[in-house]
């Protein structure tokens, strides 16, 4: 049997549809790298998707610019609508007080992924979407169930399902890479808050490395700098 080719280039999208055949999805992003491939499948979908960039944990503010306006510009290219949502962060640190020394994939990331998927939750079932789903899950540093129990948790109040779409399958992950470095996304190096940046230092410094420099690396970049090392 032949092998599927699920690159980018060869890869053709079939069209995706909701669990229920809902036609209104708000899709919550975290970000442009996570969220180019399932923009792009749900753009080759006739699925009726609107962005919901909800994101009070990214710290510090310049650094959640940066992602939100990598994330503005791939939605434009696509002709998708982006909301752009509160910087809550006071709100943000509140919740989490008391789990600051918690591991990532831990109680604070549950309180994190709660918080933004109960305001979107919330803004679809006041603007008549039909479901919700989020890019979270399409990382591997992520724990997928973990993500997809709390936006069933989230949604469920509003009597709205939420999607929990595996879009690391059929090579989802590998096209994740590759639109990235097509689109030159700004590159992250820390999953967000200020203590996943803590921590990537202190685990960097331990290994011997220099800490993150924030708002320097892109994709394209990094691409280059491999093919110049081959
Ligand atoms: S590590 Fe990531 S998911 Fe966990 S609390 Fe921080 S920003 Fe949220």
């Amino acid at each position: 049997m032949s092998k599927i080719n699920y690159s980018l280039e060869s890869y053709v999208r079939p069209k995706l549809e909701t669990p229920n055949g809902e036609k209104k999805l708000l899709l919550h992003s975290c970000c442009a790298p996570c969220a180019g491939e399932i923009m792009e499948a749900l753009a080759a979908s006739d699925i009726d998707t609107t962005i919901y960039f909800y994101n009070p944990n990214i710290h510090p503010f310049d650094e959640y610019e940066l992602r939100k306006e990598e994330n503005i510009r791939f939605a434009e290219k696509l002709g998708m609508p982006i909301i752009d949502a509160d910087y809550d962060r006071d709100e943000w640190f509140s919740r989490t007080k008391g789990q600051e020394n918690e591991p990532e994939r831990g109680a604070r990331c549950t309180t994190c992924f709660d918080m933004r998927f109960q305001k979107t939750a919330q803004y679809a079932s006041e603007n008549n979407f039909d479901i919700i789903s989020s890019t979270l899950g399409i990382s591997r540093w992520k724990d997928m169930k973990q993500i997809n129990d709390s936006g069933v948790r989230s949604s469920e109040p509003h009597e709205l399902p939420y999607w929990d779409f595996n879009w690391r399958k059929q090579g989802g992950s590998s096209r994740m890479l590759e639109i990235s470095k097509k689109e030159n996304f700004y590159q992250q190096e820390y999953c967000g808050c200020v203590y996943s940046l803590r921590d990537t230092n202190n685990w960097r410094v331990s290994k011997g490395r220099d800490k993150v420099e924030r708002g320097v690396k892109f994709y394209q970049e990094a691409k280059l700098k491999l093919s110049q090392l081959n």
